[in-house]
């Protein structure tokens, strides 16, 4: 099986609201962007399906679910259903596809993990949602599309799954599933002391947990120090069958709710060099929040996992596709840079590794010799 791209018009004109975060295209850029530049012929394409409740029921709540739907459905939630579900709060407000569109992510994920029982490599731009919990919605997740694609990998012949999480956000939802499975390396860089306010350097599970909280203005030279001593070896020392990478673009430096300072590059270069660690790989989305770093970012990847070349400069149709991008509401949208435009990649963002980065790396690269091993 070639490479394969999950998408779905769901995404498209979808919205979280006017004021949140989420009112930005992301999946819909990365699919008209990549057929711009001829990267996703139909052979390549898949369109997601949605994942039905009992699907989605192999870790969320059916109290959750049905009360996911009867939110969608009615347009409202009540009082109890707030507080005992986190559904109609600023975070996770009610909108029109509030169900239809993380069962769609959740759904490509699921299939990514039957799919890939042969082995391949699957793109799920519209996953990534990492922070949803089994009875909740929290952070603008309303289902864990990447513990039910990890599950399913596991129940199609992938016993043992590394996760990579480089978002800037620590990957909450997804430890509080795995943090006492010895059969999941679990793998989070995010920015300290930012919500959820989880994710410490000293939490780790039964030793295949690394989280490596990281400060403010992180740039492409300290991400690569964390890629080469902590996260290639660590993958490498756990052998996994199969790996997910959750592609968060909020680390980039234009990302307005973070302040981490990466380039496009990070995030491009450590997908290239986990790709060859496991015979199945799924690469996932997940935050990012300014439309033109997002889309950039996640065709990039496509790029990437699919082997395509990226030119330096974008022809007419795909810098058509940029400048038809609007960012509402946010003064980054007021007079964007030109190489959002022209160009996928970004400038290296290089510069000093301060020493809290090289002593956080470094005593969490001690514990790659007690990883758990293969159970035989
Ligand atoms: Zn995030």
């Amino acid at each position: 099986m070639g490479p394969l791209l999950f998408g779905s018009e769901i995404y498209r004109g979808s919205s979280y609201g006017g004021w949140h975060p989420l009112r930005v295209p992301r999946v819909s850029t990365v699919l008209d962007l990549s057929r711009a530049l001829g990267w996703l012929p139909p052979d390549r394409f898949r369109v997601s399906p949605r994942a039905k409740p009992a699907a989605l029921a192999t870790w969320h709540t059916p109290d959750y679910l049905a009360a996911l739907e009867a939110a969608e459905r009615a347009g409202a939630v009540d009082p109890p259903t707030r507080d005992r579900h986190g559904l109609g709060t600023a975070s996770n407000p009610v909108f029109p596809e509030m169900f239809r569109r993380p069962a769609t992510g959740a759904g490509a994920s699921l299939l990514a993990g039957e799919m890939l029982a042969g082995g391949g490599r699957i793109h799920n731009p519209g996953g990534g949602t990492h922070h949803g919990m089994p009875d909740r919605a929290n952070g603008f997740c309303y289902l864990n599309d990447a513990v039910l694609g990890i599950l399913s990998l596991r129940r199609n012949g992938a016993p043992r799954v590394a996760y990579v999480d480089i978002d800037a956000h620590h990957m909450d939802g997804v430890e509080h599933a795995f943090a006492e499975n010895p059969d999941v390396l679990l793998i989070s860089t995010h920015e300290e002391r930012r919500w959820p306010f989880t994710g410490h350097l000293h939490d780790a599970g039964l030793g295949q947990v690394f989280n490596l909280p990281l400060p403010r203005g992180l740039n492409d030279d300290e991400m690569a120090l964390a890629r080469d001593r902590l996260i290639l070896p660590a993958v490498e020392a756990f052998a996994p069958d199969a790996i997910v990478l959750q592609c968060g673009a909020d680390a980039v430096e234009e990302d307005p709710l973070s302040r981490l300072s990466l380039s496009n590059n990070a995030h491009l270069e450590m997908l290239r060099a986990l790709l060859p660690l496991a015979p199945r790989f799924l690469l996932l989305g997940g935050g990012g929040y300014n439309p033109w770093s997002v889309g950039r970012l996640w065709t990039g990847a496509w790029a990437v996992l699919s082997g395509q070349d990226i030119p330096d400069r974008l022809p007419p149709e795909a810098e058509q596709v940029l400048r038809g991008l609007r960012f509402d509401g946010n003064s980054r949208g007021r007079n964007p840079p030109d190489h959002w435009f022209t160009a996928l990649r970004d400038t290296a963002r290089l510069g000093p590794v301060k020493p809290e980065v090289t002593d956080r790396v470094a005593s969490l690269s001690a514990r790659i010799g007690a990883i758990p091993g293969r159970w035989l």
